[in-house]
C-alpha cells in the first residue's frame, strides 16, 4: 500500500517570526501516523528556524538550484538543504516555470541533483486552462514528465513524488472534480510504467494540488491513483492545515 503525501505551499507568504509561531502551535497537533507524512514547504529564509521545531511536520523547500556552488546569486544549492537535514523539496511549480522562465531541462537538472544527495524531489506538472479546454492535457503532461525523468534510473524514479497541478485549479477556487485529478493521475502512472515498468508505477506516489481544503480532501485522496495533496491557501491557516493533514480516511 502507498503511503499519503499531504504537503502545505506556503509559496510567498508568512514571516520567519509567524512560521515559527504557526509550526509551534500545530506540530504536536499532527495525528502522526506511518501511513501518513505531513509536510509544508516554507520559503527558504524560515528552512532553518521551522526545521528546529518542527517535530511531526517534514520541512520542504520550495526550490534550489541544480549546482553545488557557484556565482548564482540568490540560489540556494543542494548541500545547504542537505546541511539543515531538510528531506524534500518543491521543483517545477508552475509559479517556477511562468514566473522565473524554468525549464524541464532545469527541472530535471534539480531532480537529479536532489537524488544524488538523498533528498526527495516533489516534482510539479499540470497544465493551463487553455490547453486543458484543447484536450491536449495528457500530451502535455507526458511531455513534462519525459523530459523531468529523462536519465534518471529506476530505483531513484521511484523516490520522486509527483504533484499533479492544473494550473486552472490553482489558487482559483476551481477545484479538478475528483474524477478528472484521477483520470489524469492514472494516466500519469501509466506515462511512468511507460518509462520505467510496472513495479515504478506501483510504488510512485502522486500527489494532486489546486484548490484542495478540509472539505475536498477526502474525494480526492479516495482516488485510486491520488496519494496525496499539495495545497496553498488552505495550508496557510492553522485549522484548516489540521483539517488536511488530519482528514479522515
Ligand atoms: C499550490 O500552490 O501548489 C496550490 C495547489 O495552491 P492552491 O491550493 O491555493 O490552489
Amino acid at each position: 500500500m502507498r503511503k499519503k503525501i499531504i504537503v502545505g505551499n506556503w509559496k510567498m507568504f508568512k514571516t520567519n517570526s509567524q512560521a515559527i509561531e504557526f509550526i509551534k502551535t500545530v506540530d504536536s497537533k499532527v495525528k502522526v501516523n506511518k501511513d501518513i507524512i505531513a509536510g509544508i514547504a516554507v520559503p527558504s529564509i524560515m528552512l532553518s528556524d521551522v526545521q528546529k521545531v518542527a517535530k511531526n511536520i517534514v520541512i520542504s523547500a520550495q526550490n534550489c538550484y541544480f549546482e553545488k556552488e557557484g556565482a548564482f546569486t540568490g540560489e540556494i544549492s543542494v548541500p545547504m538543504l542537505q546541511d539543515l537535514k531538510i528531506k524534500y523539496v518543491v521543483i517545477g511549480h508552475s509559479e517556477r516555470r511562468d514566473i522565473f522562465g524554468e525549464t524541464d531541462e532545469m527541472i530535471n537538472n534539480k531532480a537529479k541533483s536532489l537524488l544524488a544527495a538523498n533528498i526527495t524531489p516533489i516534482l510539479c506538472c499540470g497544465e493551463s486552462l487553455e490547453t486543458y479546454e484543447s484536450g491536449k492535457t495528457i500530451a502535455w503532461v507526458k511531455n513534462q514528465i519525459t523530459k523531468g525523468f529523462a536519465g534518471i534510473a529506476e530505483q531513484d524514479a521511484k523516490k520522486i513524488v509527483i504533484a499533479y497541478e492544473p494550473i486552472w485549479a490553482i489558487g482559483t477556487g476551481k477545484v479538478a472534480t475528483p474524477q478528472i485529478a484521477q483520470n489524469v493521475c492514472k494516466e500519469i502512472r501509466d506515462i511512468i510504467k511507460g518509462i520505467y515498468n510496472q513495479e515504478v508505477a506501483n510504488e510512485i506516489l502522486i500527489q494532486y494540488g489546486g484548490s484542495v481544503k478540509p472539505e475536498n480532501i477526502k474525494d480526492i485522496l479516495d482516488q485510486a491513483d491520488i496519494d496525496g495533496a499539495l495545497v496553498g491557501g488552505a495550508s496557510l491557516i492553522e485549522d484548516s492545515y489540521l483539517g488536511l493533514v488530519n482528514y479522515k480516511g
